[in-house]
């Protein structure tokens, strides 16, 4: 019986893992670090905007993964040794495996601004991140101003969300109109007025410069590249996301800006299959 170790308990790790339980009788372990059990990420939004609890993310029973002999895991993979094909570990014991399948989704970019890691400024992907955005923006007592940096779909949800609890919202735009790139003038035209319409301090074609910190090292205001400072309690940091596959570095998997396969999603390394939504192919498929 193979051991197939998959890394990642998101949409693409569970799916690998159930429907190679379909087909098999192999030994599977499902490993993550974000949460003991999948839940769906699109609706980590309506947990924090009250129309669901966190329990209601999860679409399997806790008990379907033990019926279905799928392993779990909850624990960071610091490392990959491709040579005597084992996971290491965070804090336990490591796995060897005799397959191994990397699905790891992405993590929210940094581009390196003064002040990136400050408290109180963050990013929208994880559980973790939801739990933190109940800590740094639970009403708006406690934040009355939140920036948000970046006009893609996961900042305007997280201008939703703050929207929810009547914190008010700026969003520093880079572009000269909403979500441009992908829609036509006119439409992009009636998005910026809809965001505006919700009260929504919408600042196109201006940059982040830096994050400000006041005396206890939280973010106390951010600076624009128009030379404006605007006071904040919460800076999101929304310009998009990147694979997550630092750990697989020494591991002789090549990496580029995400891990380098075949288009059959094979890494270099024999007997290694990899999967993962930031996929950088070596030749397109046709
Ligand atoms: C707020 C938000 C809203 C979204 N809304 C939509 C939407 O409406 N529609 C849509 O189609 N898409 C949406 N997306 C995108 C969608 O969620 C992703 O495309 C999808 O989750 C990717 O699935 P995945 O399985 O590849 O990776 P992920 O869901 O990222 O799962 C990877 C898992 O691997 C874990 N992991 C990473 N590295 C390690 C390691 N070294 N050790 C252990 N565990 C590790 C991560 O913690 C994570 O739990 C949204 C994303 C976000 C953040």
């Amino acid at each position: 019986m193979e051991h197939i170790v998959i890394i990642g308990n998101g949409i693409a790790g569970v799916t690998a893992a159930r429907h190679i339980r379909k087909k098999s009788n192999h030994k599977i372990t499902l490993i993550s670090s974000e949460s003991e059990h999948f839940f769906s990420r699109t609706a980590l939004m309506y947990v924090y905007m009250g129309h669901m609890k966190f329990e209601h993310l999860k679409p399997y029973e806790d008990r379907f993964w033990k019926k279905n002999g799928i392993d779990l895991r909850n624990s960071y993979v610091t490392s990959v040794d491709t040579a005597n094909k084992k996971v290491l570990l965070r804090n336990s014991k490591g796995l060897v495996y005799d397959k191994l399948i990397i699905a790891t989704g992405s993590k929210s970019n940094k581009f390196g601004w003064l002040g990136q890691e400050l408290d109180g400024v963050q990013g929208l992907y994880s559980k973790q991140d939801l739990d933190l955005l109940e800590i740094n923006a639970p009403n708006r007592e406690i934040c009355k101003r939140a920036v948000i940096v970046g006009g893609g779909l996961i900042g305007i949800e997280l201008a939703e969300m703050l929207r929810s609890r009547d914190i008010p919202v700026t969003m520093l735009v880079r572009e000269s109109s909403f979500w441009n790139g992908v829609l036509p003038s006119g439409e992009s035209q009636m998005i910026n007025e809809h965001i505006r319409e919700h009260h929504i301090d919408l600042r196109l074609d201006t940059n982040l410069k830096e994050i400000l910190p006041d005396n206890a090292g939280r973010a106390r205001a951010v600076m624009t590249d128009k030379g404006e400072t605007i006071a904040c309690n919460l800076v999101g940091l929304t310009p998009g996301v990147s694979p997550s596959v630092d750990f697989l570095t020494g591991s002789g998997i090549a990496l580029g800006k995400g891990g380098l396969f075949s288009s059959y999603l094979e890494t270099d390394i024999l007997d290694n299959y990899d999967v993962c939504v930031c996929v950088e192919q070596r030749e397109a498929l046709g």
